[in-house]
């Protein structure tokens, strides 16, 4: 739904406890956000004491809605899990891994295709039941299967 010009909110369908905002040029303050985002090099940042998510609607530019499931599903895996210990290469391999499962297990097969294709051409991971487990830990997937089922 645009609530005002150039911003797009809705709550996430992979957990509606996150809020997502997809904000496009012609809103006042997309210069500040963006000018943000690219400092961080990323397309979309999520506040971790809201769970507002903020894409930029510019840059994602044609992707279709399977594609923003994807991003929503990655952004997700990262609050969820505590990653304070992990490198950022392990932290984004997690948060694909988890991002997959969270799709897949909600039945959004054609979007977890997107991001298991996305994680084995950046980082050379295939997806898999057993990867996912041994990557993450039991213990911690345990907290995501139990998050799921609330
Ligand atoms: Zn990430």
């Amino acid at each position: 739904m645009e609530v005002e010009p150039g911003l797009v909110v809705y709550k996430s369908k992979i957990d509606p406890d996150y809020m997502v905002f997809v904000i496009y040029e012609d809103n006042p303050i997309y210069p500040a956000i963006v000018e943000e985002m690219s400092e961080m090099k990323t397309i979309c940042v999520m506040d971790t004491s809201t769970n507002f998510m903020i894409i930029d609607g510019e840059a994602i530019g044609d992707l279709n809605p399977d594609h923003l499931l994807c991003i929503e599903a990655h952004e997700i895996a990262h609050a969820m899990l505590d990653q304070t210990e992990l490198t950022e290469e392990d932290a984004e391999i997690e948060s694909d891994l988890v991002g997959i499962f969270l799709l897949k297990t909600l039945g959004f097969n054609e979007a977890s295709v997107i991001l298991e294709r996305r994680l084995y051409n950046q980082r050379g991971v295939e997806y898999s039941k057993l990867t996912l487990v041994e990557t993450v830990g039991e213990k911690r997937m345990k907290k995501i299967i139990d998050k799921l089922a609330e």
